[in-house]
């Protein structure tokens, strides 16, 4: 079975979002395997989006995700990182289709809610990133 790492960034907290934002991916029928609050450090940052280090949004990016509480959360069930891209929508919220979290909830390219691994190799390096072994169920 495949898991995900989906992370609600500080926006989707401080805008009260998480409820309505876990529910969507409960309701399409995935098991939540793992799921913490966490006050993210610039290190984790830096380590979560290394891939876009020398771009010109990386410092913004990194002083976003380091700006509030983010909610990490592991989902479990058939397809899951696609399954999870597809209810987040695409990554600028003023194109992202309704009907996504994305798309319904975001208009703004950073402040976009929530991440979701691209990739099951991906998943697997950030869940290893984000939880230890025993965090997850
Ligand atoms: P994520 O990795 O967060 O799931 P994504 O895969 O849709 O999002 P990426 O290209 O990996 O998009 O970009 C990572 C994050 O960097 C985006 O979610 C967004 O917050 C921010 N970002 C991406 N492109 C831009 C941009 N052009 N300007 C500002 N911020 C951006
Ligand atoms: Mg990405």
């Amino acid at each position: 079975m495949q898991r995900t790492l989906i992370l609600l960034k500080p926006d989707a907290v401080q805008r009260r979002l998480v409820g309505d934002i876990i529910t969507r991916f409960e309701r399409k029928g995935l098991r939540l395997a793992g799921l913490k609050l966490v006050q993210v450090s610039r290190e984790l940052a830096e380590k979560h989006y290394a891939v876009h280090k020398g771009k010109p949004f990386y410092e913004s990016l990194l002083t976003f995700l380091t700006s509030g509480p983010t909610v990490a959360l592991v989902w479990e069930g058939r397809e899951a990182v696609a399954v999870c891209r597809n209810l987040m929508g695409v990554t600028d919220g003023a194109k992202s289709a309704p009907g996504t979290i994305r798309g319904d909830f975001a208009l703004s390219v950073q402040n976009n809610l929530v991440h979701g691994s691209d990739s099951t190799e991906n998943a697997a390096i950030e869940i290893a990133l984000w939880f230890t072994p025993e965090e997850l169920v």
